[in-house]
């Protein structure tokens, strides 16, 4: 058995404080790291409880939206001005696990939240990123779900989360605080590739804490989605999605973002594609060809060269669908 304290955060400079012990890990909705707990994947010696900290949604200054941290998935999926002016991130976080997961987990455990690769939950198989230098046996193992982008000989492990890839998608922003102070790091930089180094997965330092997510006031609403390709159509995770806005105008596209879920270490900003689509023809030629240049790099395993093709599909009948809505408004 493993023993741990728990400690349950009275306000934020509390969970700083305890946070910053060594051995000390954040607890959300536990609904991840409880699991990895009882599979002796993660041995916390202190669990700092931050579930009741940072539980609102405000509206900024600047006109965009701030959820705390602490928000549960459900409550912020539901959130009015979520649904009406973020759609994408709305139909992202329904679209993962289930309503009682939902129900329980928070908006900075999902970011945080690990890897499903199997070999990395199986302690008897060789895994970088649960004992660095060990191997990888998802290498020339059962690799289905693996990376097709941004991958590395350490490690070919996926991001799991759908609410990721739609805040990648629409330029948020997370908030980080440590004792020493708090700081800003742009969705897209948030989560890292694999490299040499696979065990560190985000550009979070040691003790700080995820207080809040800020949205800025571009939305994409009505003229986005959120697309999710899986082995069921519900309690499964990506095996490719899409996070895509889409702005159209006499033809021309004005602005477009792309973030693809599944396929990477961390949500996939398609950042290729949407050069090579702005100021250009709103055409299914074009959106294939912008595709095709994203993908250029990807690189297939045995089990998941599939995603390849199925992520150049994606993208371009997705674009073509919110191309279509527009012109019809
Ligand atoms: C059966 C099943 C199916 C699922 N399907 C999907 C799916 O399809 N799509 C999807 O996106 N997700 C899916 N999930 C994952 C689920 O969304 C995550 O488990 C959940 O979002 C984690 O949130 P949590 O609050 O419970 O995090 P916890 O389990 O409490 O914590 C996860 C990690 O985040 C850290 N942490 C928590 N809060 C903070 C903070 N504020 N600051 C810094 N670190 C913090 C913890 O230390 C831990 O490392 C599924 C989960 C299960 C069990
Ligand atoms: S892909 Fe990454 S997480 Fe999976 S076994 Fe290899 S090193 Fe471990």
């Amino acid at each position: 058995m493993n023993t741990f304290l728990y400690e349950r955060a009275a306000d934020t400079q509390a969970a700083l404080a305890a946070g910053a012990r060594a051995g000390a890990r954040y607890l959300g909705g536990g609904t991840n790291l409880v699991d990895l707990m009882r599979e002796t994947i993660e041995h916390p010696e202190m669990l700092v409880d931050v579930t009741g900290l940072s539980v609102g949604i405000e509206q900024t200054e600047g006109g965009g939206l701030r959820i705390g941290a602490g928000v549960k998935n459900t409550a912020a999926a539901a959130d009015r001005r979520v649904r009406e002016r973020y759609p994408l991130l709305s139909q992202a976080i329904l679209a993962g696990a289930s309503a009682q997961i939902r129900n329980m987990a928070t908006v900075g455990g999902n970011l945080l939240q690990r890897t499903r690769c199997a070999y990395f939950y199986d302690d008897a198989a060789r895994c970088n990123k649960r004992s660095p230098g060990a191997g990888c046996d998802a290498l020339g193992g059962f690799n289905r779900i693996h990376a097709i982008l941004g991958a590395s000989d350490a490690c070919v492990a996926t991001h799991p989360s759908d609410m990721a890839v739609a805040l990648a998608a629409l330029d948020a922003v997370a908030t980080v605080e440590a004792q020493n102070g708090a700081r800003d790091i742009p969705l897209v930089d948030f989560h890292l590739l694999p490299g040499d180094t696979p065990q560190v997965e985000t550009a979070l330092r040691p003790g700080e804490l995820v207080t809040a997510v800020t949205l800025p006031p571009e939305g994409f609403a009505g003229r986005s989605t959120y697309r999710k390709v899986r082995d069921r159509a519900s309690y499964a995770f990506a095996l490719v999605s899409l996070a895509a806005g889409l702005s159209v105008e006499d033809g021309t596209v004005k602005d477009v973002r792309l973030a693809l879920g599944g396929v990477a270490h961390k949500p996939w900003r398609a950042t290729q594609a949407e050069a090579a689509l702005k100021g250009g023809p709103a055409t299914e030629a074009a959106f294939r060809a912008a595709a095709r240049v994203e993908l250029a790099g990807a690189r297939g395993l045995r089990d998941n060269a599939f995603k390849i093709e199925l992520a150049e599909r994606l993208i371009t009948d997705t674009l073509m669908r919110l191309a279509a809505t527009q012109e019809m408004a």
